[in-house]
């Protein structure tokens, strides 16, 4: 044997290794030509077609598993943040910003149902979001997977297990409804816009694998949504009157006495109105409890609709509401209690279907500018003007003489 260099080596290797995939060739002795270039090999060849293929696979398990690693730490960062939110509005751009993270080649959107239970709307939508082709308000009768309480998925499909939400033109998406403790939430929509280029097993596990991911993101979700939602409504029963749905007596206290001071701060203005509805006994007596109900109920709609989202209106006991009005001068103060009050007057009612007589209010106005008062001083002030309002005949508004203004 004689031995060959370097590049006459590679000649030889080149020539006898046709599929390094599946043989392993081992060479022995390797001969030159009298022009010193290769002539041939003695060796053995080994068919290593399954140890190929099994490292192939456990190549394949191990990018799998770190994807696996990968998706369920994304999993994990959504739900320590979602278990720190304070309100269902605060886990949207959180949700938004994991599911872009999580489904890197997907549009989607969470659902959730209205709280009449009627409708299920987008509440945030990921990825190419313009892309998306669900509507953004859906009868809940419009998906599989709302009426079935089950995961719907289509792939390339016809058409024919398209939801009604979803338009013409995609066939590869995922509803996956969001369930907790029974109750249906909401639910997760994802497009694979990624599943179009993949084909047999690649797309099968791809597919798969979404599947799995939108389980356990919408089983998180679940969970937390569903203690936010609790928590939320424990909050609001302890600020909100059950009748009228305004703010309570407690709640009113607590934001005249941070209102006060941050007026004082800020050197702005502060308006009170305290309304009372005029003879509202007799009312009662007249009409029924159940009518009186409704007249309180619509009159805080009134309320509702007449004063600023930065106005604090309150029931403050019975037939009295108090409305905190900050930033305000005392001009414009004065001029949206007389406009309520006509409005009031003004009001036509029907209980069951028939007018109810004509309904007044009166009202009593107290102002404060760039000076801290007590809470009980301001509200005293509002309640003697009030009282002034009722023994001038009523359905009028009275502003109180004291002044409550440091110059
Ligand atoms: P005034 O013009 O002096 O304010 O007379 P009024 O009859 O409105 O005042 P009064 O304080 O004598 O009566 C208040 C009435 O409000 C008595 C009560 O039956 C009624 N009321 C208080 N809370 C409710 C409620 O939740 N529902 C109903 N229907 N009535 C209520
Ligand atoms: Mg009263
Ligand atoms: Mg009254």
């Amino acid at each position: 044997m004689k031995l060959i260099n370097h590049l006459q080596w590679n000649t030889a290797y080149d020539a006898v290794m046709g599929n390094t995939d599946t043989l392993l060739i081992t060479v022995s002795h390797t001969y030159i030509d009298g022009h010193g270039r290769f002539a041939g090999f003695v060796g053995s060849s080994t068919d290593i077609t399954e140890q190929k293929l099994s490292e192939d696979e456990l190549k394949k398990s191990h990018q799998e598993l770190t994807q696996y690693n990968y998706e369920m730490n994304l999993i994990n960062q959504l739900n320590s943040y979602l278990q720190v939110c304070r309100s269902v509005d605060e886990t949207y751009p959180i949700v938004s910003y994991y599911a872009e993270q999580i489904f890197p080649d997907c549009t989607g959107a969470l659902y959730l149902f209205n709280d009449k239970k009627t409708l299920v709307e987008s509440m945030t939508t990921w990825g190419i979001t313009e892309h998306i082709k669900s509507a953004p308000v859906i009868a809940p009768d419009d998906c599989w997977s709302l009426r079935q309480g089950k995961e719907h998925t289509t792939l390339d499909n016809d058409g024919r297990l398209r939801c009604k939400h979803v338009s013409e033109g995609v066939s590869n998406y995922i509803c996956e409804p969001i369930i907790a403790q029974g109750e249906m939430l909401g639910m997760l929509h994802i497009e694979f816009n990624g599943a179009k280029h993949k084909v047999g097993e690649e797309k099968t596990y791809y597919v798969e694998s979404r599947k799995r991911l939108v389980k356990i993101t919408a089983d998180n979700l679940a969970l937390s949504l569903v203690s936010l939602k609790l928590k939320e409504a424990l909050q609001s029963q302890s600020v909100r009157d059950p009748l009228t749905y305004l703010f309570n007596r407690r709640f009113m206290e607590e934001s005249l006495e941070r209102e006060i001071h941050r007026c004082a701060r800020a050197q702005h203005g502060l308006g009170l109105i305290l309304s009372d509805i005029d003879h509202f006994k007799q009312f009662n007596d007249d009409y029924g409890h159940d009518a009186g109900d409704l007249v309180l109920v619509e009159y805080a709609n009134i309320l509702k609709s007449h004063f600023r989202s930065s106005d604090v209106i309150c029931r403050y006991g019975g037939e009295e509401f108090i409305i905190i009005m900050p930033d305000i001068d005392k001009a414009d103060l004065i001029k949206r209690a007389e406009m309520l009050c006509q409005e009031v007057a003004a009001w036509e009612l029907l209980y069951q279907n028939k007018p109810l007589p004509s309904i007044t209010a009166s009202f009593g106005v107290a102002y404060l500018h760039n000076t801290l008062v007590e809470k009980s001083d301001i509200i005293k002030a509002a309640d003697v003007a009030l009282y002034e309002a009722k023994n001038n005949g009523r359905n009028q508004v009275v502003v109180s003489s004291t002044e409550f203004i440091d110059v």
